[in-house]
């Protein structure tokens, strides 16, 4: 089988027969000429199947070694539509701290269909097991967690699950598939907000959802079409495009974050750093044993200052929502990513008012380290 970083590049799409383009066209076209009625070729109308999307769908496919994906508008479509194979008064077990917009839609939208959740610790397979009823159907898991980067064991969770006779969904959006592959550990569905790492450049929206085995994919692709949240033409062909860098840029992502959590390790104004590639970190070996890599997330708490003074003297982090690109962004999650996370919740989770999140960037690791550690001094 062919490595991930010739899968990334090549997984898709080859060269058209019309014109041979090495990259592809963007198909605009929303309907297909059809032989005789209902005799078309590989698509009928665009909502329910799109050359572009077929391409990038396929890709992902290949990367997370899936049965089959579908490609979304954003993450969030992704996760509703997963949400929408259930029915009323099914329950689902969910990581304690999942990206705000997920328990925003889980406790706001979806608990108005009689759909529930139960937050809890996943990191503890116990919490787990406890958590269980008998209207259980699904347990997601987000590994590592925004911001506290919490690890959940995918193969223990798995096996739990299935012994059980649920399903597993893990969001793999801060690995990615060239660090961690779910699906080889046991999980059934995946889910990616392709705005981050996938698409890579902060200028796409999108989100996929890969599944396991025929049967599910099916049902997704019935919702999918149904509801119509799916991604567009030039979308798709962005997030290709950004796919193809996936490969270099994780790796140039997890050197200089490796380094950064280094220094914040050993600053002496620093009291926490949370990363999963640091000795320190609690779910250290678990992380190490499902994983090939850190990512280049990381969050960290001052002894003293102020985030305000330390945001001020930053110049090579912008402050700013998201995560994943190749620029180096900041944030402050009980402000701003977290925000719609009551307090009180935010409190139970560990993720202090003054918790500082960095998504660390591409650009050179010297500046990268100067600029931080000027803003440190400065808070
Ligand atoms: C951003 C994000 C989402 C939501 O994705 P959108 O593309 O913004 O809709 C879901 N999960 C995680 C971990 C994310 O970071």
């Amino acid at each position: 089988m062919k490595k991930i970083a010739t899968k990334v590049i090549h997984e898709g799409y080859t060269p058209e027969p019309l014109a041979g383009c090495v990259s592809p066209p963007v198909y605009l076209s929303t309907t297909y000429i059809q032989d005789g009625v209902g005799n078309f070729k590989d698509h009928d109308y665009c909502r329910t199947s799109h050359p572009n999307r077929n391409m990038v769908e396929d890709n992902i496919t290949a990367l997370e070694e899936a049965y089959g994906t579908a490609g979304f508008a954003s993450g969030m479509a992704a996760i509703s539509t997963l949400i929408l194979t259930l029915k009323a008064s099914d329950h689902v077990i969910v990581s304690g701290n999942v990206y705000g917009g997920t328990y925003r839609v889980f406790t706001k939208v979806f608990e108005k269909f009689d759909i529930k959740f139960s937050f809890v610790d996943t990191t503890d397979l116990k919490n787990v097991e406890d958590a269980i009823l008998d209207n259980t159907k699904l347990i997601y898991v987000e590994t590592p967690t925004n911001p506290l980067m919490d690890i959940t064991d995918i193969k223990a969770i798995a096996d739990l699950a299935h012994s059980k006779n649920l399903k597993l969904c893990v969001d793999n959006t801060f690995m990615t598939p060239i660090f961690q592959k779910p699906m080889t550990l046991g999980a059934d569905y995946i889910i990616h907000s392709a705005t981050k790492y996938l698409g890579g450049h902060s200028d796409v929206l999108g989100g996929f959802l890969c599944c396991a085995n025929k049967e599910d994919l099916e049902e997704v692709k019935f919702i999918q079409n149904s509801c119509g949240a799916v991604l567009s033409a030039f979308d798709s062909w962005l997030i290709l495009r950004g796919i193809k860098t996936l490969s270099v840029r994780m790796m140039a992502h997890q050197q200089n974050a490796i380094k950064v959590a280094e220094m914040l390790e050993n600053h002496p104004k620093v009291a926490k750093v949370f990363y999963p590639g640091i000795k320190s970190h609690v779910n250290y070996d678990i992380g190490v044993s499902q994983t090939s890599g850190f990512g280049g997330m990381l969050s960290f708490e001052l002894k003293s200052g102020t985030p305000e003074n330390f945001l001020k003297e930053l110049k090579v982090f912008t402050l700013a929502e998201s995560l994943g690109a190749v620029e180096s962004l900041v944030c402050i999650p009980a402000l701003m990513t977290h925000a719609s996370v009551p307090k009180e919740q935010r409190e139970i989770l560990g993720i202090a008012d003054g918790l500082i999140r960095l998504s660390v960037g591409i650009e050179d690791t010297e500046d990268i380290l100067e600029d931080l550690k000027r803003a440190i001094d400065c808070a």
